[in-house]
């Protein structure tokens, strides 16, 4: 579904993505592991083109996300419409939620699909409030997100993005900024959904969640994937010996 092909970027003089090759297939749970600044979250921003690519492809369905390259080979933003298209297609989950702060959860969850098909509202209405069911939340559609804990917001965020019905869904660290104590009704709702067959893209923290969860693990350091396969391989038999390394710090 998704492939990626030496995607290079930097910031500045800093290359923090150097060579990248990844594929994605359809109903697989990708698990994006790796020390902090490895650039697991640049990686994953640039799946549906929040970030920018500097060379190379990140080609969803065969198609470039979010560029179009000239005749020289060079990368030029695509047009806002193509933009959001990919955006609908390929969806986000944000380590902060991002959830609108004056609209009701209910409202955050239709806000997008309203706005794009507004003749059809009474129909997201209801969509969303089986969304919210099937995260747990729906005894809480009319509250406001400052009314939540941290968990809550984040499973409301996640039927936030399925209400696009996307094809694959990005998680950028979903868990990292819950207490300890909400991170496994989060975790809980993404393995459901990972059983659902949907496609997933998960950078986390949470070794439990990759090793149990994910069909193929990627270990990632400074800028490079050092080392990829299935969850048993990559935690069980690591062949690197930077992935033992980090394994060990985080284990
Ligand atoms: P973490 O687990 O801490 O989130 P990460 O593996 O996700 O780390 P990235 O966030 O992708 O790593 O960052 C990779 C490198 O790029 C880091 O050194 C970071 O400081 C740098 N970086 C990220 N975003 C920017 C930016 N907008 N401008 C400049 N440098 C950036």
């Amino acid at each position: 579904v998704l492939s990626v092909r030496d995607e290079r970027k930097s910031y500045g003089d800093t290359e923090v993505l150097k060579g990248i090759d990844l594929d994605v297939h359809r109903g697989e749970v990708v698990a994006i592991i790796g020390p902090s600044g490895s650039g697991k979250t640049t990686l994953i921003r640039t799946l549906n083109a929040m970030e920018s690519i500097d060379s190379g492809d990140v080609l969803f369905h065969g198609e470039p996300v979010g560029y179009v390259r000239g005749a020289d080979g060079g990368i030029k933003p695509a047009p806002d419409r193509a933009l959001a298209k990919t955006r609908a297609r390929v969806g986000m989950v944000f380590q902060q939620f991002n959830l609108f702060p004056h609209k009701t959860v209910r409202e955050n969850v239709t806000f997008a699909p309203d706005y794009l098909r507004p003749a059809d509202r009474a129909a997201h209405a209801a969509e969303a409030d089986l969304l919210l069911a099937k995260v747990g939340m729906e005894a809480h559609a009319d509250k406001y997100p400052h009314q939540l804990s941290g968990g809550q917001q984040q499973r409301v965020a996640i039927a936030r993005a399925l209400a696009m019905d996307p094809e694959v869904l990005l998680f950028d660290e979903p868990t990292s900024a819950l207490d300890p104590e909400l991170v496994d009704e989060v975790l809980r709702v993404m393995t459901d959904l990972a059983a659902e067959g949907l496609t997933m893209v998960v950078v986390t923290h949470e070794m439990r969640f990759a090793r149990e969860v994910a069909d193929w693990v990627v270990f990632m350091d400074q800028g490079r994937i050092v080392e990829e396969g299935p969850a048993a391989e990559v935690f069980d038999a690591p062949e690197q010996d930077r992935t033992r390394k980090f394994l060990s710090r985080v284990r």
